[in-house]
């Protein structure tokens, strides 16, 4: 339970509220033996050591955190001498890991809030591009981003140290940005990620005038390094809270600045079907991490961006392109678009495209066609898919069973299975075969449901 009892006030704290062990809940037992080891020996040393962040947060939450962050005196370089298990990285933020096993203790020296140009602090446009001016623990906390992630745990004395009114916060159950919302969010404006991201992961509130700024703001999120919105957009979908954040996200205005075709898909007078899919998947997507299950990006991407690439694929047709082209023109475009603001790797698009690809495949049941296809690589992935997809039609739920009932079978009983089915490729129900060598120059009407991808569809 969290006390805010403000019996423990010490002098000489600056600006911290002190709270004494005996009046909140954090207990050493529940701390990593990495994190605790890292703390006694920066305490030991003479430096002045902290938990910070999320892991403050969550114990007192009394939820088990992800990972431990610990704010120290010590610079970069003092922790490398104390540690032979570390590593020094980061630009924009210098910081030390320090490794013990498959534990990393992520080690970063108190930043200062003062520039006399000597330090490494680096604003362009008001935003900071690199932050490396090291200061005291009280500004230390003012630079943080929400009063909740501005709580330290001494190891000093096990106290629990509050600048900014986080235990209060944290009672509330919301999320209060630190300082002037306008000007943190142009220093920074992934912050509006990060405040939606913790809203759904905490279930916390967004207070009015943090999530204020997000109408007039949320575009400063173009501006926003593509590879950072990577990292961001798997830690919002891929984080084991990902439907919430999708929630949190459209809420707030902000999915339109990240994912702007699905945004705007999700608007759409037929977005049902696509909502469907998207947060059934999102919400598998929590259950596997819950499980500790392994997730994919590719999968969610795929997922993410099946609408916009079906709406795009339509389009094309209906302006008289024909099926297979029209399918992977709207590929190449979604995935362009789309890169322009995250950064997805190119392992993952290729797999994303391959999950596409797959689909047209699944429609066609000729014993060879079949069996080559469970033996494809992306095989699961893409018949994880298309079950995602059995709610568009009743004939793709038919289809999805009979891949199930498939892979059900021994493999006797598959090719017997497969014996009675045809030899030669029935009409697809709803994609237009491709045949490699003679494309199809005749212009068709169809739905946009992938064409087969022309290599490997024989
Ligand atoms: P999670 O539990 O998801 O890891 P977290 O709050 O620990 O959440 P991290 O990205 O691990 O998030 O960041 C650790 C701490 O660093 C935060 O709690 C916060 O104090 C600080 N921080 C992180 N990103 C920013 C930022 N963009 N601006 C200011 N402070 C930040
Ligand atoms: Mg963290």
């Amino acid at each position: 339970m969290i006390s805010t009892s403000d019996d423990g006030n010490a002098p000489g704290q600056g600006i911290f509220r002190v709270i004494p062990r005996s009046h909140h809940s954090i207990s050493r037992k529940n701390i990593s033996n990495g994190a605790l080891r890292v703390l006694y020996r920066l305490h030991e040393a003479g430096f002045r050591a902290c938990l910070v962040g999320g892991a403050v947060r969550d114990l007192l939450l009394g939820n088990r955190p992800k990972d431990f962050d610990v704010a120290t005196a010590a610079t970069p370089e003092q922790v490398r001498t104390l540690f032979r298990n570390c590593r020094l990285i980061g630009r924009r933020f210098r910081l030390a890991h320090v490794v013990f096993g498959r534990e990393i203790v992520e080690v970063a020296t108190f930043r200062g809030s003062s520039d006399d140009g000597s330090g490494d602090r680096h604003l362009v446009d008001g935003r900071l591009v690199r932050d490396n001016v090291y200061g005291t623990i009280e500004e230390d906390a003012l630079r943080r981003d929400f009063t909740i992630n501005a709580l330290y745990y001494d190891i000093a004395d096990f106290s629990v140290l509050d600048a900014v009114g986080g235990m209060d916060d944290l009672q509330q159950r919301q999320l209060r940005l630190i300082g002037d919302p306008q000007q943190r969010y142009r220093e920074d404006p992934v912050r509006m990620l990060r405040a939606a991201r913790l809203a759904a992961k905490l279930d916390f509130s967004i207070e009015a005038a943090t999530a204020a700024p997000f109408a007039q703001l949320g575009e400063l999120l173009c501006e926003a390094a593509p590879a950072r919105l990577f990292d961001e957009s798997l830690k919002l979908f891929l984080g084991g809270y990902g439907l919430a954040s999708l929630h949190a996200l459209e809420r707030h205005g902000l999915l339109e600045h990240v994912f702007p075709a699905t945004a705007r898909a999700l608007q759409a007078a037929d977005a049902a079907q696509f909502r469907a899919l998207l947060e059934q998947t999102l919400a598998n997507t929590d259950a596997r991490v819950r499980e500790d299950k392994p997730v994919t990006p590719a999968f969610l991407f795929a997922a993410m961006l099946w609408g916009p690439v079906r709406q795009r694929a339509q389009l094309g047709i209906d302006h008289g392109v024909d099926a297979a082209t029209a399918w992977s023109q709207a590929v190449e475009r979604v995935l362009r678009e789309q890169a322009q603001r995250v950064a997805i790797p190119r392992r993952f698009t290729l797999a994303v495209e391959e999950i596409w690809a797959l689909q047209a495949r699944f429609e066609q049941r000729t014993r060879k066609r079949a069996l080559r296809l469970l033996e494809h690589p992306r095989f699961r992935a893409a018949y994880d898919f298309l079950v995602m997809r059995s709610g568009e039609s009743p004939e793709l739920e038919e289809l999805a069973r009979w891949w199930t009932h498939l892979q059900s079978l021994g493999r006797d009983e598959l090719v017997q299975e497969l014996a009675g089915a045809a030899t030669s490729a029935p009409e697809p129900t709803a994609a237009p075969a491709v045949k490699r060598k003679r494309p199809r120059r005749r212009r068709r009407k169809g739905k946009a449901t992938p064409a087969p991808a022309a290599e490997g569809a024989e």
